[in-house]
């Protein structure tokens, strides 16, 4: 496991646009994994940034995105759908045929998460994953629990999430109880993982994701097993370190 610490978010979110363009730069076809929630947001900003300047193209990207609720509708500017849209998506040159997220609106979710499997792997994986981490080290919408999950499948969101996203809803009863999200294993798959932290709140998430013992109850703490893992995180989510 790679560590960088920035100094702060600003620098956290530049430095892993940089690792993103490099990749980029390096096969013009990468597929990449991609999260949603405050963390990436500056990331996201400078990838745009970095497109307007035109360092980089997206035209032949692929994504896919590790997870979206279910119950809400993909206009509702609280889906995941709409948050890629909005803080990516639709400031780039990335094709809409080329972009997968989750569907929390399928007819049948097993046979919708074994299609979404499916596209993955005929597409040659994931090549960069990028993660937060909740505070409960989940990652994706994989939350603590007595097993790994190994596919992408229905999950019922902890309440210490559902607390957590209520910020983006008018009241907490409106927050999706249930996601559906890529599995550890999904995750797991990916050639490169990039996971992002910032703030005092991520600290302990972060000191068990690396020092911790593997188990799932940290879903995070997988990550250090796998053979190309960088955190980049910020002086605060790193000062249990
Ligand atoms: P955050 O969420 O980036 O909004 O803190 C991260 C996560 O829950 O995975």
């Amino acid at each position: 496991m790679h560590i960088q610490i920035c100094k702060d978010y600003k620098e956290v979110s530049k430095i892993a646009a940089d690792f993103i363009s490099d990749e980029i730069k390096n096969n013009s076809k990468t597929v990449l994994g991609l999260a949603t929630g405050s963390t990436p947001i500056g990331l996201y900003e400078n990838l745009i940034k970095k497109y307007n300047n035109n360092e980089i193209s997206f035209r032949d990207i692929s994504s896919f995105n590790l997870d979206e609720y279910i119950g809400i509708s993909k206009e509702n500017k609280q889906s995941y759908y709409s948050f890629m849209h909005d803080k990516l998506f639709n400031h780039i040159d990335i094709k809409e045929e080329n972009i997968n997220i989750p569907d929390g609106n399928a007819k049948d979710f097993d046979i919708y998460a074994s299609e979404f499997e499916a596209r993955i792997k005929k597409i040659g994986g994931i090549d960069l994953q990028i993660l937060g981490i909740g505070k409960n080290a989940h990652i994706g919408f994989n939350e603590p629990s007595d097993t790994f999950s190994k596919k992408t499948g229905v999950v019922k969101l902890a309440q210490s999430t559902i607390d957590a996203n209520s910020r983006f809803f008018e009241s907490i009863d409106d927050v999706p109880k249930m996601a559906i999200s890529m599995g550890i294993g999904t995750i797991f798959s990916a050639k490169k993982i990039v996971l992002l932290a910032s703030g005092k709140d991520k600290a302990e998430a972060i000191r068990e994701t690396v020092n911790g013992g593997i188990r799932p109850q940290v879903p995070s703490s997988i990550l250090q097993l796998h053979s190309n893992v960088t955190l980049i995180i910020d002086e605060d989510a790193g000062s249990l370190l």
